[in-house]
């Protein structure tokens, strides 16, 4: 789960990390009315939930209130990479005489958290990362010592950080470590972490990822989840329990277990196809999460084709397909449908498919084929 801007903030000022003050608008007259709170200059900060939102044109600097309800007016009415601002953050703002760098995240392969910091931090980070990664400090942190106070010291020198500043720089790196481990967080950043012309680190942007399977021991961060923010059917399909991930191809997917569902992703790529989606309904469903599983994938108008890979163990798979005739009563599908089912009671289920005139398959090999044979004549 994503979190905004002055979420993410406001957990890291929690944990020591120095941040600008400020607060959320949801009109332009609210805007307003915090920068005259604020006195001076403010920045005009629209809360989407994606990256790149200054290059956007999302984030703005304003001299006055006055100014600040017409670039609230402009920057609420905007839609960033697909994502409508119906807040912004109204924070004070900073005279910046650097912008560094500074984020922890999971690195799957080492199995342990990393931190990251760059001199060169602010919008370009990206390009950084691709042109000139020598300028990135990448240090890995034990998960059971945590970041210890000699680590930060090393990325303050990496990152030629005055002395002056190594104090102030060594907690507000620990206050990333401790909000990071604290709230089971797979990302949290700084980016970026500046030097004010007045000569203090001020984090003026947030980001943090709270891993999901850790939310159900964070009830007060599920309830900072923006569903405005969210693609409806990933809200939907966590209604449903289902594991949805939406990608960018034609054939929808839908498949029982986690690895199956790759697997069935990988072959279709093999067979030149591109998967709509990741759909796992889980081992045991029964037919109302099946059909609810359908319309998911119908709802997206890239869908020419789904192809269905179930493996009968726990999850029957006569109900699965008595699911699956349920939702085609329902969502009336327009687009041709392969069924490969295999196990408990397979053969009754593929009956009752083939008698529906879905294209049915014995082997995955088979049923990606004809997915993606189905979805090329779409
Ligand atoms: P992002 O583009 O989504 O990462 O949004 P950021 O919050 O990082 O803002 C983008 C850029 O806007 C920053 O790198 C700064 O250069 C600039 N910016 C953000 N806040 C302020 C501020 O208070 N004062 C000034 N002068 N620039 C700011
Ligand atoms: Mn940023």
């Amino acid at each position: 789960m994503k979190l905004h801007e002055y979420q993410s903030k406001q957990l890291f000022s929690k944990y020591g990390v120095p941040i600008p003050k400020g607060r959320v608008a949801a009109t332009a007259s609210e805007a307003k009315q915090i920068a005259e709170e604020l006195g001076g200059r403010v920045v005009i900060k629209s809360q989407v939930l994606v990256g790149g939102r200054g290059k956007a044109g999302g984030i703005k600097v304003a001299k006055d209130p006055n100014e600040a309800e017409t670039l609230a007016t402009h920057i609420l009415a905007m839609t960033i990479k697909g994502l409508p601002v119906r807040k912004v953050l109204v924070d004070e703002a900073a005279d910046i005489a650097q912008e560094i760098y500074l984020g922890i995240t999971n690195d799957r392969a080492a199995k342990k958290p990393i931190i990251m910091a760059s001199a060169a931090g602010g919008v370009d980070i990206e390009e950084v990362a691709a042109t000139t990664p020598e300028k990135i400090v990448k240090i890995h942190v034990d998960p059971l010592l945590g970041l210890r106070d000699y680590q930060a010291r090393d990325i303050a020198a990496f990152i030629d950080l005055p002395r002056d500043y190594w104090r102030d720089f060594g907690r507000i790196a620990n206050g990333l470590w401790q909000a990071y481990l604290a709230n089971d967080a797979t990302l949290a950043e700084i980016n970026p972490l500046v030097i004010t012309r007045d000569k203090r680190l001020v984090a003026l942007d947030g980001k943090m990822l709270i891993d999901d399977n850790a939310l159900f021991r964070h009830s007060d961060l599920a309830e900072m989840r923006d569903l405005d923010e969210e693609a409806p059917a990933e809200t939907e399909a966590r209604k449903y329990g289902l594991s949805f991930i939406k990608l960018d191809g034609n054939i929808g997917c839908m498949v029982n277990g986690a690895g199956l569902a790759m697997t069935s992703m990988d072959i279709l790529k093999l067979f030149g196809g591109e998967p709509a989606n990741f759909l796992d309904i889980g081992g045991g469903a029964g037919a109302e999460k099946v059909a609810a599983a359908m319309r998911i994938i119908l709802s997206d108008p890239n869908v020419k084709a789904v192809l269905y890979n179930i493996f009968g163990g726990i999850t029957r798979c006569d109900e699965v397909a008595r699911g699956i005739l349920a939702a085609m009563e329902e969502v009336k599908p327009k687009v041709p449908m392969v069924v490969r089912l295999v196990g408990t009671n397979a053969e009754e289920g593929r009956q009752l498919l083939a008698d529906a005139n879905m294209i049915t398959a014995e082997t995955l090999a088979d049923a990606a084929q004809k997915a993606v044979a189905a979805a090329q004549a779409a």
